[in-house]
């Protein structure tokens, strides 16, 4: 399939990977928006939030933000999806961002 994040979950494509299980994959974002910024997606091909059959997926990558959290005693982030063209996705595979820094304000950014 024709699909960056799938071929980063295959390792056709390099990433700079933070953490890895059978099913999810978390890698550095290649243009940051915060001092830490992770992409946390499964390694199955869902094209978006609105395409997984089950929301179990969904609770595995916040399962996953949770873990790198404690791990990386990250004591606050922003957890974001962008849903569909029009929500601001531009690769049509499932991902969630994990965004974190010093402090981070309390509006929503839509850039993100
Ligand atoms: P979205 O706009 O929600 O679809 O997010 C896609 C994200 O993927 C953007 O933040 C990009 O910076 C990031 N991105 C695109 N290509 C790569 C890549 N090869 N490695 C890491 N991150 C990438
Ligand atoms: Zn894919």
């Amino acid at each position: 399939m024709d699909c960056l994040f799938c071929k980063i979950a295959n390792k056709q494509l390099p990433s700079d990977i933070v953490y890895e299980t059978k099913e999810v994959l978390v890698f550095k974002d290649i243009n940051p928006k915060a001092e830490t910024h992770y992409l946390i997606l499964p390694k199955e091909h869902i094209e978006s939030v609105m395409s997984a059959g089950s929301e179990k997926v969904i609770e595995k990558l916040i399962k996953t933000a949770k873990e790198i959290a404690e791990k990386g005693k990250i004591e606050g982030f922003k957890l974001v999806f962008n849903v569909g063209q029009k929500g601001g996705q531009t690769v049509p595979h499932l991902h969630m961002h994990f965004l974190s820094g010093e402090q981070m304000q309390t509006e929503l950014t839509p850039e993100v």
